[in-house]
């Protein structure tokens, strides 16, 4: 353990941007039984690429050898609040309002791993967001950034759960953090207050149900019951995270300008959208995390939009 190491790494992050940095003992989960039977009730629906790599999944050793610390890194995304009141207009879950946050978190990790490994010759690392087999909110726990909330996203105490994540696998030892305790008790808002129940026990999303894969990841058409709870929401749903009462009472504005809301993406017509080529989606969207939905994923949920905007007829 590298207590001077350690700390010379938490100022490097924070000087690199992150609001939050702790650090995990890469060692294999133990999470093997709750991630295969989220597996095996197709939980994950359409998403494929969870049943690869299990291995390396639960066991960070595997991704890379010789790994045997994790530094999990967070960044404050919040916005601010924006009105979705008018349903003409389209409603973006928070994270996709600003550019592609992948682009800008790599930027600044990498940064901060070139400077790490220039300490030492034998100092090895690998930088993970989102884009390799690791399971980043259990990391976040374990590395006490903040505790694992019942809508299954992290909570921290400073920002809520609206962070970003981020982690470098690291071959030194380092002095770990206490892990985060429970961050929920009884509260069950988030459960009640999915439209779809897609939070079918607490920590448990199924995501057949949930409106954040089905307006992101899912091709094809939209479950009806699902699609008219959708309202305005035509790309992924903050419902649970809005309710939250951490999010509620510690929620800050992000000092990062790159997360601040995109104006050309808070006041988008669903009816203008509804006229859009391909051509001018990727205009429009190409640097934003929106581009995930595809044009044709984007244009079905535009077209529900304009439908559950529609006034009910007299009856
Ligand atoms: S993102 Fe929306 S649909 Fe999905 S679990 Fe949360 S509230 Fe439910
Ligand atoms: S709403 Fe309540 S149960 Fe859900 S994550 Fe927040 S504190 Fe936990």
């Amino acid at each position: 353990m590298n207590k001077t190491l350690t700390d010379r790494i938490k100022i490097s992050a924070k000087e690199a941007g992150f609001d939050l940095v702790g650090i995990a003992s890469a060692a294999p989960t133990g999470e093997d039984d709750r991630l295969r039977s989220w597996l095996d009730q197709g939980c994950h629906a359409s998403m494929s690429w969870m049943e690869n790599h299990i291995d390396k999944r639960l066991d960070p050793t595997r991704l890379m050898p010789g790994a045997q610390s994790i530094v999990v890194l967070a960044m404050n995304y919040y916005p601010g609040r924006i009105s979705h009141d008018d349903p003409s207009r389209a409603r973006i879950s928070r994270y996709a309002l600003s550019h592609d946050y992948h682009r800008i978190l790599k930027k600044r990790a990498l940064g901060l791993l070139s400077e790490i490994k220039s300490w030492s010759e034998s100092i090895q690392g690998r930088f993970f967001v989102d884009t390799a087999p690791i399971m980043e909110k259990f990391w976040a726990v374990q590395a006490g950034l903040g505790g694992m909330g019942k809508q299954g996203l992290i909570v921290t105490r400073e920002f809520g759960s609206w962070v970003f994540l981020g982690e470098i696998l690291l071959n030194i030892g380092l002095k770990q953090d206490e892990p985060q305790p429970d961050c929920c008790g009884s509260c069950r808002l988030c459960i009640d207050a999915c439209p779809t129940r897609a939070i079918i026990a607490p920590y448990v999303v199924d995501a057949n149900r949930c409106l954040s894969y089905l307006t992101i990841e899912h091709r094809g058409e939209i479950p009806p019951d699902a699609a008219s709870e959708m309202g305005n929401r035509i790309f992924g749903c903050d419902i649970c995270q809005e309710v939250c009462p951490w999010n509620i009472q510690r929620a800050t504005v992000t000092n990062k300008k790159e997360f601040l809301p995109n104006p050309i993406h808070v006041d988008l017509q669903l009816k203008e959208l509804a006229d859009f080529t391909e051509e001018q989606f990727r205009q429009k969207f190409g640097k934003s995390p929106i581009k995930r939905a595809k044009f044709d994923g984007f244009q079905r949920n535009v077209r529900i939009g304009l439908r559950n905007a529609e006034p009910l007829p007299f009856t």
